[in-house]
């Protein structure tokens, strides 16, 4: 059985602009072990390509194929529900561009989803015509509902706030694809080709990373060294499988990886 991780980026492998220390280490190790991996990232502003390339600037060197984002997880579903469907965008080039990977396409008119993702550029005049587009029968999807950090200095205003406003004028709540949705948390398995027991989710956010990793039965591990506090974790009903001050301190294999190998050379009893 191959085993895999799903590894949340922004509070595990770096915050903002600096590599958290240990990544590049703990990401050079897989790739020696040869343990599949994906990055798993709700931002769906950056292309594959553009995530690389700002890996690649704090020391660490991977494909395009060990990214999934929530736009790449939008596309695919999207692609599912309305093969050739047309879409109304609020959002960046890594949304724009998994939509038309999937062969959606972009209209100024009668959308057959208003699609929404983070982002800088948009204007309260585009929101109004979407808006309108919502209540003219147009579905409501965002990407994520990732929360404002609440601090100053932030380049955007946040998808949680710009969804809500959304929502309000419109009285329609929006379809969430990015985590913790089952939407994403079982695409990105697919994508990395694994099985849910063959599946771990890496991540610092118990609201997304664990939470969507817990409701679809793969292992979490929860790092210290992002959004969550160890203090915090009395707020939820669930919890994580492990817990470490950042990914330096998870030793591979993990331990159940050995376990599920013990059960699967266990010989199969009775008829
Ligand atoms: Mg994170």
């Amino acid at each position: 059985m191959a085993q895999g991780l799903l590894i949340d980026m922004d509070g595990v492998i770096y915050g903002g602009d600096n590599l958290i220390p240990g990544a590049d280490d703990f990401i050079s190790k897989l790739v020696k072990m040869d343990v599949p991996f994906s990055f798993m990232t709700n931002n769906s502003q950056r292309t594959p390509l553009e995530v690389v390339r700002k890996l690649k600037k704090l020391g660490i060197t991977v494909s395009e194929q060990h990214v999934y984002t929530s736009a790449m997880a939008t596309g695919r579903f999207l692609a599912g529900q309305e093969p050739n469907g047309t879409v109304y965008v609020l959002g960046e080039g890594g949304l724009l561009t998994s939509l038309h990977e999937n062969g959606l396409t972009m209209v100024e008119t009668d959308p057959d989803f208003v699609v929404l993702g983070e982002g800088r550029n948009f204007t309260l005049e585009m929101v109004q015509r979407a808006v309108d587009m919502i209540l003219e029968g147009a579905k409501f999807i965002t990407t994520n509902r990732d929360p404002s950090p609440k601090k100053r200095g932030w380049n955007n205003l946040g998808i949680a706030a710009t969804t809500a406003m959304i929502e309000e004028a419109t009285g329609i709540k929006a379809f969430e694809v990015g985590k913790p949705s089952p939407v994403m948390m079982r695409s990105a398995r697919k994508y990395l080709g694994l099985e849910t027991a063959e599946t771990t989710v890496i991540g610092d956010t118990m609201s997304t990373d664990i939470q969507g990793g817990v409701q679809m039965g793969y292992k979490t591990i929860l790092v210290l060294s992002g959004v969550a506090k160890k203090e915090d974790l009395k707020k939820f009903a669930f919890k994580p499988d492990k817990i470490v001050n950042s990914v330096k301190d998870i030793e591979l294999p993990l331990k159940w990886w050995e376990s599920e190998k013990k059960t699967e050379a266990k010989p199969a009893t009775g008829v």
